[in-house]
């Protein structure tokens, strides 16, 4: 159950509450909301003291979210998440372009992308350093040196950069180079001590949804960061595995007024991996953002056919600044602004 109290409510008088519900050995979550203290418990609570919370006079409401999902839940939060990344802030009011090669290959060709994706307008720098390719034979990532290339290469051009992390044994190396949010990817969405690792970090995160996962496993893969400490979470929608083959994978927009209802957290799209082709992923970009998404994220190569991962999805560093300038105009036309 969400305890939420009424406005005004003292710390002190919150604290004895939590203490109170602690004495029936239940776990309890602290919101980071400022407007009011917000509790949430994360065990079943015993219906004498659920009767007995709902009737205190500073308790306003109690919500009991549908699913057991508790500090992800709109509940919660007064308001939706606001995540800022240096100077980029995510969030309600504001729209995020997200824009690199899938992986990192060298550090002129990253120097050359990351001064495009700064020149469009994009706001977040990214390049895969350890990569989850479905054959062993393929290019694996350049691991470390990966990371070192991508941060300089976004400190040069004044980008927080975002990188996939796969490993739990990798945080360090993470933290070391300062990444600034871990992306942990569709094959990892339910690697559950991966999650746990991550979220002690105390990075923001970008956790993209599962290659074959339900809206419900995503939401609890994202309830296991907020569990473990993590506030920044950045869900995304990828594309999920259909019946259909003429795209890579199948594009879930239902996802994004959907998720509006269910979290406080926000959502942005790849319409990139998505559809794996580079021409649907303007459009898809459009379509994202006029239903609601917090941004895009979009793979970008000086030559595709010489990428060496993903290359038929890349857009071309041109294609990316119309990709952006569109942003801006949907951005403007729903009331937000590129951040
Ligand atoms: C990526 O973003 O580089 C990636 C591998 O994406 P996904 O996990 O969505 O397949
Ligand atoms: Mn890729």
């Amino acid at each position: 159950m969400i305890l939420r109290f009424q406005r005004g409510t003292t710390v002190r008088t919150m604290q004895s509450v939590r203490a109170r519900i602690e004495s029936e050995g239940l776990r309890v979550f602290e919101s980071p909301e400022t407007q009011r203290p917000i509790l949430a418990i994360v065990d079943k609570t015993p219906p004498a003291l659920f009767k007995e919370l709902e009737a205190r006079p500073d308790v306003e409401n109690v919500a009991v979210p549908k699913a057991s999902w508790r500090l992800i839940a709109p509940e919660y939060r007064d308001s939706q998440t606001r995540i800022r990344l240096g100077k980029v802030e995510i969030g309600p009011d504001t729209v995020i372009v997200i824009a690199g090669p899938c992986s990192v290959e060298g550090t002129d060709t990253m120097d050359e992308v990351a001064r495009k994706v700064a020149k469009s307008g994009a706001q977040l720098l990214r390049g895969g350093a350890f990569k989850p390719r479905t054959s062993p034979y393929a290019f694996q990532g350049f691991g470390v040196e990966g990371l070192r290339q991508l941060k300089d290469a976004g400190e040069k051009f004044e980008l927080p950069v975002v990188t996939e992390i796969m490993d739990a044994s990798d945080v360090g190396a993470f933290l070391n180079h300062d990444i600034d949010c871990f992306q942990i990817g569709a094959r990892n969405m339910q690697n559950f001590r991966l999650l746990k690792a991550v979220a002690r970090a105390g990075k923001a995160v970008l956790l993209k949804r599962g290659l074959a996962a339900t809206v419900e496993e995503w939401l609890y893969a994202a309830e296991y960061l907020a569990a473990g400490g993590c506030r920044d979470i950045i869900l995304c929608e990828r594309g999920i595995r259909t019946f259909e083959t003429a795209t890579r994978n199948t594009l879930d927009l239902t996802v994004l007024p959907l998720l509006r209802e269910m979290t406080h957290l926000p959502v942005i799209v790849d319409p990139s991996h998505a559809a794996g082709l580079a021409r649907l992923v303007a459009p898809l970009s459009r379509a994202s953002i006029a239903v609601g998404a917090q941004g895009v994220a979009v793979e970008v190569h000086p030559t595709p056919s010489q990428a060496r991962s993903d290359g038929p999805q890349a857009l071309l560093p041109h294609e990316l600044t119309s990709l952006v300038a569109d942003a801006r105009i949907q951005a403007a036309i729903s009331g937000r602004r590129l951040a």
